[in-house]
């Protein structure tokens, strides 16, 4: 079964590794081999970065986040055989075509942007086509949803404007880690679908992390979809990763949102601790434990691929 993978923070381990791991073969939870062995048809790989970090640093984000871009196109050119970007519906399938992988590009941290309008634009340029509006910081967007007291805080006026020029370039807004005032104010402004790319059933595991039924609710009614995530914080409070969670949170998400609501967003290589889907190659065994666990076919084939075939085609074009 061919799969779609909404969030990874490879490049992130491959940058910080000064060019000894590549993109080919590497230690981390995914590579090109293990991205043939999962059936990956599509990898979205993210451009991460922990804001605090690059200021402490006195690093502009946004010149930060262009070396990591250079350090993915380098591994692409290096890997071309087996893997090709995509910026849209079109090249991936194109690239399945040739047998390769298709990679969007994409950035973890709307700071990336400094406020400015233009980066957005260059960025767009340069073949992002998603953005996590914030991680765990307040930046120039708006607030986190890691802490309870920003929760009901909205974007801010350069968010509003972020979320205009998203939808007239057309990328994919990302809602995971934005607070929940952020994630209405989305809902209201946004003309196009949108994503939550890593983000799991608040009812189910609650984490401020996760989406609420009302948010879950709200992104099925606007053809948008949101990404399992594989971290056990956000699956259950056994402190492992389970499949078992895995299938309650699918089943809950497909109830409450509907079965064209929901992809995966693994968060591989952001992760870590007990894994029972290890890496991105073990993402078939995950399609067998659905199969057991009462999931019909068409359901399987949306959750893996068509789902985010549809999303990307209407977003992106
Ligand atoms: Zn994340």
């Amino acid at each position: 079964m061919k799969v779609i993978d909404f969030h990874c923070d490879t490049m992130l381990k491959i940058f910080e590794s000064n060019q000894e791991a590549g993109l080919k073969e590497n230690e981390f939870q995914v590579d090109i081999g293990k991205l043939q062995q999962g059936q990956v048809l599509a990898q979205f790989f993210a451009l991460f970065f922990e804001l605090d970090l690059v200021q402490e640093k006195k690093k502009s984000p946004f010149e930060h986040t262009l070396e990591m871009l250079e350090c993915f196109e380098e591994e692409l050119t290096r890997n071309s055989k087996d893997i090709a970007l995509a910026k849209g519906f079109e090249d991936l399938v194109k690239n399945e075509k040739a047998k390769k992988i298709s990679a969007f590009l994409t950035i973890e941290e709307g700071e990336a942007l400094e406020g400015s309008m233009d980066n957005l634009s260059y960025f767009h340029q340069k073949g992002v086509r998603l953005i996590t509006l914030t991680w765990n910081h307040e930046n120039q967007i708006g607030f986190p949803n890691t802490r309870y007291k920003s929760q009901d805080r909205g974007l801010k006026p350069f968010g509003k404007e972020v979320i205009e020029g998203m939808n007239h370039l057309g990328m994919l807004i990302d809602v995971s880690h934005l607070s929940d005032g952020g994630f209405w104010d989305v809902v209201k402004l946004s003309k196009e679908p949108f994503i939550a790319s890593h983000s799991n059933a608040r009812s189910v595991k609650p984490h401020p992390r996760n989406l609420s039924d009302e948010m879950l609710k709200a992104i099925g009614n606007g053809g948008g979809v949101t990404g399992l995530n594989f971290a056990h914080y956000f699956l259950s409070s056994d402190g492992r990763s389970k499949i078992e969670p895995m299938i309650t949170h699918m089943r809950h998400i497909i109830n409450v949102a509907g079965s064209e609501a929901l992809v995966f967003g693994t968060d591989f290589d952001g992760i870590s601790g007990e894994l029972e889907i290890e890496n991105i190659g073990e993402m078939q065994q995950l399609i067998g434990a659905m199969e057991k666990g009462g999931f019909s076919t068409r359901e399987i084939e949306q959750i893996t691929h068509k789902n985010g075939l549809r999303i990307i085609r209407e977003v992106l074009g």
